[in-house]
């Protein structure tokens, strides 16, 4: 009865991990929840109020699809301050989300036959993305020892005549790395030399730590900014997940097939996240630094930390708001079953010491966990005491 294509995708598997953890407190157990990926800060009044105001000034019906003229203005502002990039209205569209955008990216450019190179460990989303479009992702593996960092020529070994597009995800979710421009412009060498697309997912932008500067890879040229998709949203940025506010900026004819395609799916985004979006852009900004500075204190207690657990290392992050660290020195293990694997690890700490986090299997790593730091510092504490003894226990 089903598609093929409807077979060969599966749920996202860090929804899943939340779910089941979200369960589990649901029926009374104190779990310690180290798998969502949100900000657990409130979204800022301010945007709220937008909202609201939005609500009783009866902005409440269908918009232009690709989101309103005040919104683009505010995003192309935001693009010209922050990244130095210019963008003309035409070359930007809203979509319910960063993930809805990437999505309508997939749609527009790519098809049967087209190859899209994904470094690993990557976000959950693209390969699927690119199975429910019918092409094929070629994973590229990267290496802690690099810092998990794409080398160019590793990249190049993977090209083909039917390569049409590379994902580059800085700051990573889920390594926490951030590409610094020395890396980006040889990346950037290799993708203008064979004619692809870059498509940029820059959703950490502002969670950048240890002096880290985010970089867009549309920044370092023109003819890079021709070739390059770059995503963006308000989901990590300003807490604001729920809202459902992603935009894309890219060359016209692309950013106009992805309109087409919103006007037959969703038609335009939540106009009243359309007005909070604003404001979100527009609007005081201390908000991002608190929370950036508060990321910052917990990731330096939470690196420290796993560092500390015999058989455990983890590469210092510095960016995004995720720690993943290595957790091959348990294999072989036992405590009643054998730990073999990241999610026979992720089982076993869910059960024994009601800890949720998400193997790296899901991000095409097995070796590695991934931690979320988006919780409080007194979970941090008791979640990676939880996690010490847990693994203490492992013989
Ligand atoms: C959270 C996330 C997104 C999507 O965010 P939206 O809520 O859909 O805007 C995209 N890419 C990465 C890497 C993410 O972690």
């Amino acid at each position: 009865m089903l598609s093929e294509r409807a077979k060969n995708i599966k749920p996202s598997p860090t929804l899943a991990m939340d779910a089941k953890a979200k369960a589990m407190k649901a029926s009374g157990v104190d779990v310690v929840n180290f798998g969502v990926g949100e900000p657990d800060f409130d979204t800022p009044e301010n945007i709220k109020e937008a909202a609201i105001k939005a609500i009783r000034d009866g902005f409440t019906k269908y918009t232009p699809v690709g989101g309103i003229d005040g919104l683009k203005d505010a995003i192309i502002e935001k693009f010209r301050k922050d990244n130095g990039l210019e963008y003309a209205r035409e070359e930007i569209i809203v979509s319910c989300g960063a993930k809805h955008s990437l999505y309508n990216i997939a749609q527009a450019l790519y098809g049967p036959g087209d190859e899209v190179i994904i470094p690993s460990p990557y976000w959950v989303s693209y390969p699927d993305q690119v199975i429910l479009n019918d092409a094929r992702p070629v994973i590229v593996k990267t290496y802690e020892s690099d810092v998990f960092m794409l080398k160019p020529e590793a990249l190049e070994a993977r090209i083909t005549k039917k390569t049409k597009a590379i994902i580059l995800n800085s700051p990573s979710n889920p390594t926490g790395l951030t590409y610094d421009r020395k890396a980006l412009e040889r990346i950037a060498e290799v993708v203008l030399r064979h004619k692809l697309y870059v498509i940029s997912d820059e959703i950490y932008e502002k969670l950048v730590y240890d002096g880290a500067e985010h970089v867009s890879i549309a920044s370092l040229g023109s003819e890079i900014k021709k070739r390059t998709l770059v995503v963006n949203g308000l989901s990590k940025s300003h807490a604001m997940t729920g809202w459902r506010m992603g935009f894309t900026a890219g060359p016209k004819e692309i950013i106009k097939a992805m309109t087409n395609i919103q006007s037959q799916s969703t038609s335009n985004p939540n106009s009243i996240a359309q007005k909070a979006a604003i404001e979100a852009l527009t609007g005081p900004q201390d908000f991002v630094q608190t929370m950036r500075s508060e990321f910052d204190r917990r990731r330096r207690f939470l690196v420290s930390e796993l560092n500390a657990i015999p058989d455990v290392s983890c590469i210092t992050p510095t960016g995004a708001f995720y720690a993943f660290p290595n957790i091959s020195g348990l294999f072989g293990k036992v405590n009643g079953k054998p730990v073999f694997s990241s999610s026979d690890l992720a089982l076993f700490l869910l059960e024994d010491a009601n800890v949720a986090l998400v193997p790296g299997d899901a991000f095409g790593d097995d070796n590695c966990i991934r931690l979320s730091y988006a919780t409080s510092m007194e979970n941090l504490k008791k979640g990676v005491e939880r996690i010490r003894n847990a693994v203490g226990k492992l013989k």
